[in-house]
């Protein structure tokens, strides 16, 4: 049984690759068709949704359900679940194993923030492979959301970076490691270049997607000066048995092909109080994530306390994300 009170049978006439097709349907028709498209699918959607959307609905009736779905923030909170169960339905139709999606609002007091000790980072990158185990994200061709660059000693500059260091051994003698991902900017670039607000900042300070709304225009990754966002090519490769069935609708729910994707600080876990899977992993302690609200919290120990800095702080995006040596 799965949350949400949504039932997940095994659909028998699965979901047959011109039915996954049309699942990504919305970017094809809207690119052909433009304006009248547009409002075709603005005007004409709540009553073709309604018709689709009955019981027990098959791959078909899913998929374009899915087509004439709204924006998330404009769901009403049965849209929202109707959305959850396809998402889940899907997930059993294309990998064949039971997810749970949820939805888990952004908790109150609270805008989280992160901090990285650099003198305890060795460049294991332990963090990476967690955060590719937790947010389902693709492994053929490998999609990860955190890059750690090998830096020479006395360098700041982030383009000397190398993220495929491979060497016997971490971390090597003259280097030092920072690992870089989506900072959840305070004045998000990539909110901004967005021509459908298929992302936005949530009040708790995450900058999430609606992977069913995004069109993978792929402005975002244009204005993000961090390289934080990825773009789906393909359908996304993920084996049954790797799948995290914990999942949030605006996080590491399966995506679609052709959307962009980025870190959202594992959203489904921190909005259960779990810390993220990378700050989890990390063998060292290198990583401090909390509340920036909570004066009693580490992070804000850290930020008090310790000479911080942030990266690229001339953009202007006012990152929550802070390094700092020991
Ligand atoms: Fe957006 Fe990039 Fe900032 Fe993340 S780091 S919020 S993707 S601009």
């Amino acid at each position: 049984m799965i949350a949400n009170g949504v039932s997940h049978r095994p659909d028998p006439e699965q979901a047959a690759p011109w039915v996954r097709t049309l699942r990504t349907t919305r970017r094809w028709f809207m690119r052909r068709t433009g304006l009248a498209g547009l409002l075709a699918l603005l005007f004409g959607g709540g009553a073709l949704r309604a018709a689709a959307d009955g019981e027990a609905p098959g791959a078909l009736a899913d998929a374009f359900a899915g087509m004439f779905q709204d924006q998330y923030k404009r769901m009403s909170p049965d849209d929202v679940q109707a959305a959850l169960g396809r998402i889940q339905r899907n997930a059993l139709r294309d990998y064949d194993r039971e997810i749970e999606v949820r939805a888990d609002p952004p908790k109150p007091n609270t805008v989280y923030g992160y901090a990285i000790n650099l003198s305890k980072c060795k460049g294991y990158r332990k963090c990476v492979d967690a955060c590719v185990a937790e947010n389902n994200q693709s492994r053929d061709p490998a999609i990860e959301y955190i890059r750690v660059l090998e830096m020479d000693l006395g360098s700041l500059d982030l383009h000397g970076g190398d993220h495929h260091y491979n060497p016997d051994l971490v971390p090597r003698e003259g280097k030092f490691y920072i690992p870089m991902q989506c900072v959840q900017c305070d004045n998000p670039p990539c909110v901004k270049s967005c021509p459908v607000e298929a992302t936005w900042k949530e009040p708790d300070g995450i900058v999430v997607t609606d992977y069913d709304w995004c069109i993978g225009c792929r402005a975002c990754m244009v204005a993000c000066p961090y390289w934080a966002r990825r773009f789906n090519w393909n359908d996304p490769v993920l084996p049954s048995d790797k799948i995290n069935p914990v999942t949030h609708i605006l996080g590491n729910r399966p995506r679609p092909k052709g959307v962009v994707e980025k870190c959202t600080n594992c959203i489904q876990r921190v909005r259960r109080d779990r810390e993220p899977a990378c700050m989890e992993a990390c063998p060292t302690g290198a990583r401090i994530f909390g509340n920036l609200l909570d004066p009693e919290s580490e992070l804000r120990y850290v930020l008090e306390h310790k000479q911080v800095f942030r990266l690229k702080e001339e953009a202007g995006c006012e990152p929550k994300f802070w390094y700092f040596f020991d």
